[in-house]
C-alpha cells in the first residue's frame, strides 16, 4: 500500500465547499503568528504535525530549517513513507518571508548584502510576503533548466542577452527537493551540492556571466536498492536519515486513518492540526533567534571529535556537521547549552553516511554509530 501517495482513486465526497474563486491565496496566509487559513481545495498541504512516526526524518528537516548551514538532508527508504509530504508540510508552516516584489530570486529586502544584481540597482524595493518555496527537481531536468540559461527568445527577437532563471533561482530561501536523487546524473548532484554549500549560483555561457543568490536546503530522497550515490557525494549531505514503512499495526492504522480523513475533508483536517503546527512554527522561529547566541562547550566538541575519530570518518566534515546539528537541536528544544545528549541523539543522522566500509565489521552503519555513541557518550 502506498501510505504516502494519494488514495484519490476511490470516489470521494466533494472535497470542500469553498469555490475556486473564494479560496484564500496562499500569500494571504502570511501573517507570521497566524496559522495558514483553510487551504485551497486544489492544493491543500498535509500538516507537518499530523505526520505519524518518522521521527528521525522530521527532526532532520526541522534542524535544517533552524540552521540551513548543516547542509542538505538525504532521506533513504521505502517508497510512500511521506518524504515529500513532510517537506511540503514543513515549508507550509514556516513563517512566510518578506521578498522584493518581482525579483526572480525573492531577495530579502532586509539583507542587502545578499541581493541579486537587479535589486542592487534599485533605489526603492517594494516588499511582499511570500510562502517559503518548495521546488521539485525532476529527474529528467537539463542543466540549463536547473541553473538557468540564455533567454533564447529575447536573444533572437530583440538581440538582447538576457538570463532566464532556472530552478535554483526559484528555490532561493526555500527547499529544493529531488526524488530519487540517486538516479540523478553525478555531475548534476555535484553541481547542486556546490551551489547549496556556497549559496551562490554562477552561470557562464554564450557570453553571459551571472551570479545570483541560491540559498536553499537540499533534500534528496532515494531508494538505495535502485542505485547508490557515490561516497564522495554521499558525505557532502549534512544529514542522512532512514525511513521505513511502519510495521506495527496501530501506527499503520493511524497513518491510513489520517490520510483518509485528510483526503475527505482537507480543510477540517488541517484545522484540527493548526494549533500543533503553530507550536512548531513558534519553536522554529525562537530557535532561529536563539541559534547565534548558543555556543558549544569544549567538552561537547571534544566528545564529537572522539566519536568521529572512533568511527573513522573522513576529514572534519563529520565533526562540523555533528556540532552544528547538535546546536540546532538544542536551539529548537530551547536548551541553555549543547550537551552530550544532543550529540548522542543526532549522531546517527549526522554520521551514518560518512563511515568507510570496515571489512571486519559487517554490521550496518547505523548500528556502528549507535555502538560508538554508547561506548563514548554514555553517562
Ligand atoms: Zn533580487
Amino acid at each position: 500500500m502506498n501510505l504516502n501517495g494519494s488514495i484519490r482513486a476511490m470516489p470521494l465526497k466533494p472535497v470542500s465547499t469553498v469555490s475556486a474563486r473564494e479560496k484564500p491565496p496562499i500569500l494571504r496566509a502570511a501573517a507570521p503568528d497566524k496559522a495558514p487559513r483553510s487551504l485551497p481545495a486544489a492544493a491543500p498541504t498535509f500538516p507537518f504535525s499530523a505526520i505519524v512516526g518518522q521521527d528521525e526524518m522530521r527532526r532532520a528537516l526541522l534542524i535544517a530549517a533552524v540552521d540551513p548551514s548543516v547542509g542538505g538532508v538525504l532521506v533513504f527508504g521505502d517508497r510512500g513513507t511521506g518524504k515529500s509530504t513532510a517537506i511540503r508540510g514543513l515549508a507550509a508552516l514556516l513563517p512566510p518571508m518578506a521578498a522584493v516584489v518581482g525579483c526572480p530570486y525573492a531577495c530579502d529586502p532586509g539583507r542587502p548584502a545578499e541581493h541579486c544584481h537587479h535589486c542592487r540597482e534599485q533605489a526603492v524595493l517594494p516588499a511582499e510576503s511570500v510562502p517559503v518555496p518548495v521546488v521539485d527537481l525532476p529527474l529528467g531536468a537539463t542543466e540549463d533548466r536547473v541553473v538557468g540559461a540564455l533567454d533564447l527568445e529575447r536573444a533572437l527577437t530583440r538581440g538582447e542577452k538576457a538570463f532566464e532563471p532556472g530552478l535554483l533561482a526559484r528555490a532561493n530561501r526555500g527547499f529544493l527537493y529531488i526524488d530519487e536523487v540517486n538516479l540523478l546524473e553525478d555531475h548534476l548532484v555535484d553541481l547542486l551540492l556546490d551551489v547549496a554549500a556556497s549559496g551562490v549560483n554562477t552561470v557562464e555561457r554564450e557570453g553571459l556571466s551571472i551570479r545570483h543568490p541560491a540559498r536553499f536546503v537540499l533534500v534528496g530522497s532515494g531508494n538505495p536498492e535502485e542505485g547508490e550515490l557515490r561516497p564522495q557525494l554521499l558525505d557532502r549531505f549534512g544529514l542522512a536519515v532512514e525511513v521505513t514503512t511502519p510495521t506495527d499495526l496501530p501506527t499503520r492504522i493511524d497513518v491510513v486513518r489520517r490520510r483518509d480523513a485528510y483526503e475527505r475533508d482537507p480543510a477540517a483536517f488541517c484545522a484540527g492540526y493548526a494549533k500543533a503546527d503553530r507550536a512548531i512554527r513558534k519553536a522554529l522561529t525562537a530557535a532561529r533567534a536563539r541559534l547565534p547566541g548558543l555556543s558549544v562547550p569544549d567538552a561537547t566538541l571534544e566528545a564529537a571529535a572522539r566519536l568521529c575519530l572512533a568511527l573513522g570518518t573522513d576529514g572534519l566534515r563529520g565533526e562540523l556537521t555533528l556540532m552544528r546539528t547538535a546546536r540546532a537541536l538544542a536551539a529548537y528544544e530551547g536548551a541553555e547549552t549543547v550537551d552530550l545528549d544532543h550529540l548522542a541523539r543526532i549522531a546517527p543522522s549526522a554520521l551514518r553516511h560518512r563511515l568507510r566500509r570496515n571489512p571486519l565489521d559487517e554490521s550496518g552503519s547505523t548500528a556502528r554509530v549507535a555502538r560508538a555513541v554508547e561506548d563514548l557518550l554514555a553517562p
